[in-house]
């Protein structure tokens, strides 16, 4: 998308705004499915909670993709886009087992990552085929707040505990015809990532009716310029080749199966914000934005960095800005950033923005969360409406009738 058409999508629909470049969102499903051409049976479910717009789910579909789902409303939201319950997988952590009943009633594959709940489920529901949720204890990532592989994660059955998983399975006669692991977010070294996929190999074979390994997803996408991003074509020719050779071992075809959020949509995503006010200090600039961490939390949640660029005047000279929002907290987007120099009223563009931007959106500080705006076959599509002052209120009650209007509630300051 050029410039252009970018700052033509503010004019027409407001800022701020996110922008979702449809073309991107195929390509990176062709590269994966390109990389994993070598296995008979690949499944691709696309993890929802990066990117829950329907429109978004409802292209996943139409490129082939399942779902990955992390609540019942996720599960619903699914087959609300057109997903049928057998492409789904629902991989909650900490839900109750009335959560797990119901997904399992619409008929979506469940992943249970809890011994407890694997019994009780197990017990009530024998006929039900559950996938399991491993943890390899390996470590993806050297983040520890987007690494959930390591020992004291809440993710995932650990792997000393497949003595209690074989004794549960046994007495319950439930049938486990899946094993998963997701070990976290950046998959920054491919070796590691197959020591994690030997472990998971190792464990499949205590289970004689699997249909399928999911190896979650943690593919790591680069966010500013020299970041090491997983090579998915080295993963791919590595994994499907011992993938191949497990299946010939088990004495069965498997399908191999993932679930990427940020891989599929994190590139495609635009976020773009107008500069409010620029603000000179003793030390810094500061380039004041119509956003926040309202609408995107990931710089102050986990330090990422997006990219940030000025499209009004992208050939200005540069100059080092701090780019910050207007939430009445600190909420910095990048610290000293070199950007072309900036006027107020310029429209900046943060990269990066399809995942884990929007989803996480709030209405804090009662601000409205923005519109979302599709970009296919070279035409700008509407697919949210930023907030009004209706949808702050629509949920609120009572206010006119909990208080006696005769009864004085003020506070003398005597
Ligand atoms: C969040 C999540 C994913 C997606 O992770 P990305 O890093 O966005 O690819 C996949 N599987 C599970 C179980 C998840 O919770």
């Amino acid at each position: 998308m050029t410039n252009k058409q970018l700052l033509q999508i503010t004019e027409q629909f407001g800022s701020p705004v996110y922008v979702y470049d449809a073309s991107k969102i195929k390509n990176q499903f062709q590269r994966l499915t390109g990389a994993f051409s070598n296995v008979s049976s690949l499944k691709l479910n696309y993890a929802v909670k990066a990117n829950s717009n329907i429109s978004i789910l409802k292209y996943m579909n139409r490129l082939g993709s399942g779902l990955d789902t992390v609540s019942i409303q996720e599960v619903k939201l699914g087959l609300f886009a057109g997903f049928k319950p057998e492409d789904i997988i629902f991989t909650p952590n900490g839900v109750s087992l009335q959560e797990i009943e119901e997904a399992s009633a619409l008929g979506v594959q469940i992943n249970i990552d809890n011994l407890s709940i694997l019994e009780q489920f197990g017990s009530l529901h024998p006929d039900v085929p559950i996938c399991i949720r491993i943890n390899p204890h390996v470590m993806a990532g050297g983040n520890s707040k987007i690494s959930v592989g390591h020992i004291d994660s809440k993710f995932g059955i650990s792997i000393h505990q497949i003595p209690h998983i074989l004794r549960i399975v046994e007495n319950t006669k439930m049938r486990i015809n899946g094993i998963h692991m997701h070990t976290g977010s950046d998959i920054l070294d491919i070796d590691v990532f197959l020591y994690a996929s030997e472990i998971l190999f190792e464990t499949a074979k205590n289970f004689d009716q699997l249909e399928f390994i999911d190896f979650g997803s943690g593919f790591k996408v680069p966010y500013k310029v020299g970041d090491i991003q997983t090579n998915i074509e080295e993963l791919g020719k590595k994994l499907s080749s011992r993938f191949n050779e497990f299946c010939k071992e088990y004495g069965r075809e498997l399908t191999l199966g993932f679930e990427p959020g940020k891989f599929l949509v994190s590139e495609a995503g635009k976020f773009l914000v107008q500069v409010n006010v620029v603000k000179q200090t003793t030390s810094t600039v500061f380039a004041g934005v119509d956003s926040g961490f309202n609408h995107l939390i990931r710089p102050m949640l986990y330090g990422s960095e997006h990219h940030i660029h000025n499209i009004s005047n992208p050939d200005a000279r540069e100059r080092f800005y701090s780019v910050v929002g207007y939430i009445c907290e600190t909420d910095t987007f990048g610290s000293n950033r070199r950007i072309a120099e900036i006027k107020e009223g310029d429209t900046l563009c943060f990269e990066n923005a399809g995942a884990y931007c929007a989803s996480m959106a709030s209405n804090y500080n009662s601000r409205f969360r923005p519109a979302e705006v599709l970009w296919l076959n070279g035409k700008a599509h509407l697919i949210r409406k930023a907030d009004n002052f209706e949808d702050l209120i629509k949920n609120q009650v009572n206010y006119d009738s909990i208080f006696d209007s005769n009864e004085k509630l003020k506070v003398s300051s005597k």
